[in-house]
This record gives C-alpha cells, structure tokens and sequence, in this order.
C-alpha cells in the first residue's frame, strides 16, 4: 500500500541532505565542542556553523541563538527564565501545551497569568493584549502560528505593544519556522522558540533566540555551555541537522517553494470541500502558514477519520500531536468558539517538503470516501438525513 504522510505539523521526516550533514557527526567527527584539542575544536567549528545558519533563518546575530532539545525546553526557558515570583504573564487560550502548562507552574510560584481569548478565526486581538497590560506584567508569549490550524498571529503588532509598555515578548515560532519568513527584530521580541523536528531536522533538537541583553535564568546548572543559558554538552549531530534544515529552509524561500506548498494545500482543502458537504475550514480567512488545512466533517468522530484514512494509507491527525489519543475535544478549537461537536469531527491536514501532487491526488481520492463510509456508519448523521 502507498502510504501518504500529511501530518507534518506532528513531526517532520528528516530530509536527506540533513542526514548527510549530520551524519559524520555521529561518527569520525564524535568530539566534545567543550574538548580544546582538535576533536572538540572541529565540533565546535560546526556548532558555530550551524548557528550562523540558524541565526540567519530568524534574523538575528549568533550570539542570540541557544541550542536546546526542542521547542517544549525553549518555551520553558523562555517562560520560566524571563518571568520571576510576582510577575505577571499575558498568553493566550491557543497555545501549545508546551507554553500553558510553563505558565501553569508560573502561577503555581506567584505569577500571575491572564490567558487572552481568540476570535473565531483563532486569532488573537493585539488590543486584548494591550487591554491585559498590568503594572507587574513582565512578559507577553504568544505563538506565530498556531499548530492545529496554521493561523498567522498578529505578532507584529504585539511586539509593538510589548516594546511601549516595556515587557519581555516570547514568540512561539514552532509551527512558523522554515513555512513563512521570521525576522525578531521586526516583531521586537525578545525570544523565540523554534524546534528541529518541525522543520526537516530530527526529533530533541530546537533553539531559543534571546536578545543580547534579556536577563535570561537558565533552567540547568552546569557547565557553561552556550554562554551560560544552557548547561549540558552540545547535541552536535542534531545542531548540524538543524543549521542546514534552516539553510534548506531559506534557499527554499528564494525558490518560491512556499507558494507551490500553499497551492497544493489549497487544492486539497477546496477539493476535499468539493467533494464532502456538511464540511468547513476551521480558521478560515485567517492569515495561515502555507502547509496546514484544519477541517471539520460534521457527523463524524474525527479519531474514526483518522483511523479510517490510516487503514488505506493516509497519515493524518485530529490535533496537536501530544494531544492524539485524548477524548477531550482540541482546546484551540473550543478556544475559538466551535460547539464540542464539530471540534470533535475535525482533522488536521499537514503538508512537508516532501509531500507531492500525487500525494494530494492521491488524499483527494481517500478522503471523500472515508467521509461518505462513516457518515453511512453514523445513527447521527443518518437521523439527519431521515428528518429532513
Ligand atoms: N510549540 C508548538 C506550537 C508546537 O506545535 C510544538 C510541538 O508540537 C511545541 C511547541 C513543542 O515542540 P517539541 O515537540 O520540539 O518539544
């Protein structure tokens, strides 16, 4: 059976140039980059490497990046190492987990958090933010694309709010990075968070940029690996992988790739809207990444269509990857207003680099069907047709 993989927001395949890069890392160049004999010099040469690459990706200078193991370590050391007891911490009902659950134990040693709601789009209001601002506030973390509907937040204009009302500003730029352009500086923040796994690299590999100068608290005491902000010795093989996905990321920009990806996604979201009634796009006229389509099929359990596309090969997935397997319908989509229900009947489409027009074709043809099997299979939608 061909099997199609279109749940790319989960993780990503490792691209093969990446593992060509990372590869001699594992092997003749095995040196610790802390070692200063020529083992350790040759690894740290290429740590250096890799965060001019990663830097370049954000636009920001070398210094600024920290190497950590993914994009759940950055949100916490972002969150955990600007916000002290006392503070308070402005984020918003969609985040990842990654980021409430840090602001969770914020406010379990004396921060205080106000989450801010969403629109029906999933986007967050900058005049809530700025409507949130307390004389303690300390730090604002809000995401630049959401991960179970792609939607692009206003996090230009946040930065701005930020700025004037002097708070630190994290973006959680997980889902963003190598999908649209990132540059720091024109979001004037003071962090952000990406993860290797969600961009080409592999899984426990990420970065957090930290502007020269934020008074950031480690989370582990060590050594003084990466200038103190994170003790423990450099994942070389993974930093490797991560400086060139982020090279691949930005040649691909030039190339335009970003434009044909969100042509394909768009052609898999209108075919599949063609195809399927009583179906809609989570997020619709929200600013989105290139690679995300959320789409809700009403009168169906979205963990059916999972299961049910996965039998005839097409991976894809009802929401946040860690959240897979829970009964509990999407905090994303009940943040943005819709009945339980119809959270409950949406699924995730989530394109890669490696994703072809075949593959679409292919979804084009597997997702209809399923949708047409389970709705015969459901008393709901049944009952439905019968009364009208
Ligand atoms: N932030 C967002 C928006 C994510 O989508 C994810 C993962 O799904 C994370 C953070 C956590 O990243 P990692 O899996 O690298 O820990």
């Amino acid at each position: 059976m061909r099997r199609i993989y279109l749940d790319n927001n989960a993780t990503t395949p490792v691209l093969p140039e990446v593992l060509e890069a990372m590869r001699p890392y594992f092997g003749e160049h095995f040196g610790n980059a802390s070692s200063i004999h020529h083992h350790g010099q040759e690894t740290r040469a290429a740590i250096e490497q890799a965060r001019d690459s990663v830097a370049s990706l954000l636009g920001c200078r070398s210094r600024e990046i920290v190497f950590t193991s993914g994009g759940t370590e950055s949100d916490n050391l972002a969150i955990a190492g600007l916000a002290s007891a006392g503070d308070h911490i402005i984020t918003s009902s969609i985040e990842h987990h990654a980021v409430l659950q840090a602001c969770k134990h914020a406010e379990e040693i004396s921060c205080q958090v106000t989450c801010v709601p969403v629109d029906g789009r999933g986007l967050v209001n900058p005049d809530d933010v700025r409507r949130a601002l307390r004389p303690n506030t300390k730090l604002i973390s809000i995401m630049m694309a959401n991960n179970e509907t792609g939607a692009l937040q206003p996090v230009e204009e946040i930065g701005k709010i930020a700025q004037e009302a002097d708070v630190f500003f994290h973006v959680d730029a997980v889902q963003a990075a190598a999908k649209v352009s990132i540059d720091v500086n024109r979001f004037a923040c003071d962090a952000a968070s990406i993860s290797g796994h969600k961009m080409h690299a592999p899984q426990g590999v990420g970065a957090l940029y930290v502007r020269k100068g934020a008074p950031l608290r480690p989370l582990f005491y060590g050594g003084r690996h990466e200038r103190s902000r994170r003790a423990g010795t450099e994942n070389v093989p993974g930093i490797v992988a991560l400086g060139k996905a982020s090279e691949l990321a930005m040649w691909s920009f030039e190339r335009g790739e970003d434009k044909k990806m969100s042509a394909l996604r768009d052609r898999l979201e209108q075919g599949i809207l063609a195809q399927a009634e009583e179906a809609g796009v989570n997020g619709e006229g929200a600013p989105r990444v290139p690679n995300t389509s959320n789409i809700y099929f009403d009168h169906i359990e979205g963990e059916a269509m999972v299961i049910s596309l996965d039998l005839n090969g097409l991976a894809v997935s009802t929401g946040a990857a860690c959240s897979s397997g829970a009964i509990e319908p999407s905090h994303v989509l009940m943040a943005m207003g819709l009945p339980a229900d119809r959270a409950r009947s949406s699924v995730r489409f989530s394109l890669g680099k490696q994703n072809t027009a075949e593959d679409i074709d292919l979804a084009l043809a597997l997702v209809p069907e399923a949708v047409a099997r389970l709705r015969e299979l459901s008393p709901r939608y049944k009952k439905q047709a019968f009364i009208s």
